[in-house]
């Protein structure tokens, strides 16, 4: 009889996961001009496990039933810290070879977000993108104010030298197509947990050779960035300043609430409909998770360093089209 009282028990209080119980989770290290004639299979190889160990680690947290917003700050920090991407160490260049990060966080319950714009000494600009947004008033804080903030939290800063990276592990320069000048990169992650909550992030060094001061998409909630529990999350890459004048991020939430279209063909819409031959794009991609857990991964540029899973067990690493 006990043992039939604590069974029921255990089926009660593990109920509300039960219900919802599934997960989905995507990421993205850059979309752009790459060329699979400039990469060799081994350094293809490199960038997929990078991938594929951040897709891990946001899997390991959502399985466990951790929080979206969780999932992706992790995986975000991993990409940082990877020199492979074009966010936190191993971030392009501004035209006066210095390094000006941007990243931003959004949590899809309550439309929290967080961003921070033009640092070079914070360590994990994701993280005070999430300290921004989980403990000041404001949603972005910029440059200097935002260094200022991040150490008052406790935040890891580093000197300048830190986000450069030797020639050869900045790998992503050699894969871009330098004829067409067109580097991007960024990381991101979209994800839904087991509670049924969206979260979104995106962290980068923007786009090479821009100019001093420049902000891109990425810290623009609605831009690069946006997550709502009422449509999807997403993340972008690509040209900054389109992604800005489009509001990409924003225009495919609002087309799954107000047109009723999946996320798929709302993703698919601005990406290659209404983005499609502006003059002067180079393109780009977003990933995109919806509240049911359905995925999006479009992009325009002929690769984007992409991963997802699901709680179903599906589960893929990719870089180029094919
Ligand atoms: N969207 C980024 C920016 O414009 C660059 C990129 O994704 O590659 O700053």
């Amino acid at each position: 009889m006990k043992k039939v009282f604590i069974f029921l028990t255990f089926i009660v209080l593990s109920f509300p996961c039960m219900a919802q119980g599934k997960w989905s989770i995507a990421l993205h290290g850059g979309a752009g001009a790459m060329s699979r004639d400039r990469i060799s299979p081994e350094r293809e190889q490199r960038y997929k496990q990078g991938l594929q160990r951040a897709l891990d680690i946001g899997v390991a947290i959502l399985e466990k039933g951790g929080t979206s917003l969780d999932a992706v700050e992790a995986v975000v920090v991993y990409l940082e810290d990877c020199p492979l991407f074009n966010a936190g160490r191993g971030a392009v260049f501004t035209a006066d070879n210095r390094n000006e990060l941007d990243a931003a966080i959004m949590s899809g319950i309550d439309l929290d977000a967080g961003a921070v714009i033009n640092v070079g000494d914070i360590k994990n600009p994701i993280k005070a993108a999430k300290a921004v947004m989980d403990n000041s008033p404001h949603v972005i804080l910029t440059g200097i104010g935002a260094s200022k903030f991040a150490r008052e939290q406790g935040l890891e800063m580093v000197d300048s030298g830190y986000f450069r990276v030797s020639k050869d592990e900045l790998a992503m320069v050699e894969m871009f197509d330098k004829d067409k000048n067109e580097k991007f990169g960024t990381v991101g992650c979209v994800a839904l947990d087991q509670h049924g909550s969206l979260a979104a992030a995106t962290s980068t060094g923007g786009m090479s050779g821009k100019k001093y001061g420049r902000v891109g998409d990425v810290p623009i909630i609605g831009a690069g960035t946006y997550a709502s529990n009422t449509s999807c999350a997403v993340s972008g890459t690509g040209h900054g300043e389109f992604f800005i004048r489009y509001t990409v991020a924003s225009d495919i939430a609002r087309l799954m609430e107000y047109k009723g279209m999946s996320v798929q063909e709302a993703a698919g819409e601005v990406i290659h409909k209404k983005m499609n031959n502006l003059k002067g794009y180079s393109g780009g991609g977003v990933i995109c998770v919806d509240k049911d857990g359905s995925i999006a991964l479009e992009f325009s540029t002929n690769g984007m360093h992409r991963g997802w899973a699901k709680s179903t067990g599906e589960s893929v690493v990719a870089v180029f089209k094919d």
